[in-house]
C-alpha cells in the first residue's frame, strides 16, 4: 500500500485531494492508510460507515460517496464531513434537518449524471438548476453545496470520458456564475477515480476518490 499511495500523491497536484475508497475493506487496512498520512477516506454504504467509524481516528474525515437513501442518514449526519452523492430535494432537505439536530452544517455535493450508462444515479443538469433555484432549498439552513460529483461512463473510450468530465466542469463553471455567484465557498468537483483520475484531473478535478489503487481489488460485489 505504501508504494501505490506514495505514488499518488506524486502525481495528484497539491490542489487535488485524494480520497482513499476503503469500501469492503477492513478497519485496519484503513488504519494503516492513516498511518501513511491519508486522512479523507470514502465509503458508500451507511451500515459500513457507521461500523468502521468508531473503530478509528477521530480526525478521519468520512465522505459517503454512494447512493444514499433518505431514512439512512439520521445515522452519518453527526459525523460525516461530505456527502458527494446529493440527488434529489428530498435527500437534502432531510440532510439539512438532520444536520440541523445535530447543531451542525454537512457539507455535500450534488451527484450529477454525466454517462451514457442508466445505472449510475444523479441530477440532469436541469434538475440540478431546479434544485437550486427552489424556495425549499434557499431556506436550507444546515446544508451547503460545495460542488458537484460525477461518475464517467466505464468504458476503454477515453475521448468519451474526457467529454463527460468536461461537460461536468462547464456546468460547474455555470453555476459558480449564477447559482453561486456570491458563495466563495462553492470549489469542489469531485471527478476521477482508479481508471480513469488521469483524464479528470485534466479536465478540471478537486477530489479524486480512489480505491483499487490504494487497496487492490475488492474481494465481493459493490453495486
Ligand atoms: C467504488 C467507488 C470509487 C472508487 O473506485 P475504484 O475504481 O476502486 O477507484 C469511486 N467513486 C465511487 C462513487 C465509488 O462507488
Amino acid at each position: 500500500m505504501k508504494d501505490q499511495v506514495e505514488k499518488l500523491l506524486n502525481e495528484i497536484p497539491p490542489y487535488v485531494k485524494l480520497i482513499a475508497v476503503s469500501k469492503t475493506h477492513p478497519a485496519e487496512e484503513i488504519r494503516e492508510a492513516y498511518n501513511l498520512g491519508l486522512l479523507d477516506f470514502g465509503e458508500n454504504k451507511v451500515q459500513e460507515m457507521i461500523a468502521k467509524q468508531p473503530l478509528l481516528p477521530n480526525d478521519i474525515k468520512w465522505h459517503l460517496i454512494g447512493h444514499l437513501q433518505t431514512n439512512k442518514v439520521k445515522f452519518i449526519a453527526p459525523f460525516v464531513y461530505m456527502i458527494h452523492s446529493i440527488d434529489s430535494l428530498k435527500l437534502l432537505h432531510e440532510v439539512n434537518q438532520q444536520a440541523a439536530r445535530n447543531s451542525r452544517v454537512i457539507d455535500c455535493l450534488l451527484q450529477i449524471y454525466i454517462a451514457s450508462e442508466d445505472t449510475k444515479f444523479g441530477l440532469d443538469f436541469n434538475e440540478a438548476e431546479e434544485l437550486l433555484s427552489s424556495k425549499e432549498f434557499a431556506e436550507m439552513q444546515n446544508i451547503r453545496i460545495k460542488g458537484l460529483m460525477g461518475m464517467a461512463t466505464f468504458t476503454d473510450d477515453k475521448q468519451q470520458v474526457h467529454r463527460e468530465f468536461k461537460s461536468l466542469k462547464a456546468f460547474f463553471d455555470k453555476l459558480k456564475q449564477t447559482s453561486f455567484a456570491d458563495k466563495d465557498y462553492f470549489t469542489e468537483i469531485s471527478m476521477g477515480m482508479s481508471s480513469d483520475y488521469f483524464i479528470a484531473i485534466e479536465e478540471g478535478s478537486t477530489m479524486v476518490r480512489i480505491g483499487t489503487v490504494i487497496f487492490g481489488k475488492r474481494n465481493y460485489p459493490q453495486q
